[in-house]
């Protein structure tokens, strides 16, 4: 359910830079969306769709580019792509990783008309 407050944000987003372009119509929205965030694009469509009725979104098309994941190990600061389950650093063998990309969601670009 969470994709719910997230997608309100992007239309309000999507509303207000077409409303400073002077658009009348949001064609596409490109977003980009972390491997890690847990967020469905098709949940995200579902709700996009419902909140953007009725404004210069609808229709819209929504278009996710996926960020593969990403950590840093916290001991020698090398940032690697992680393996499987198991997140050892690859130069140190350190356990102790944060996660350095993959969860976030945000809009990239718009296209107005
Ligand atoms: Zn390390």
């Amino acid at each position: 359910m969470h994709e719910l407050g997230i997608t309100e944000n992007i239309v309000n987003i999507a509303l207000a830079k077409a409303g400073e372009a002077q658009a009348s119509k949001v064609a596409q929205i490109n977003l980009v969306i972390g491997e890690m965030s847990g967020f469905v694009p098709d949940c995200i469509q579902f709700y996009f769709d419902s909140l953007s009725k009725d404004t210069i979104a609808e229709g819209a098309v929504l278009h996710f580019e996926s960020v593969p994941t990403q950590l840093r190990c916290r001991d020698c600061d090398t940032i690697f792509r992680p393996q499987d389950a198991v997140w050892p650093c690859p130069k140190c063998g350190g356990q102790s990783v944060e996660i350095f990309k993959g969860r976030e969601l945000y809009i990239e670009s718009l296209e107005v008309e």
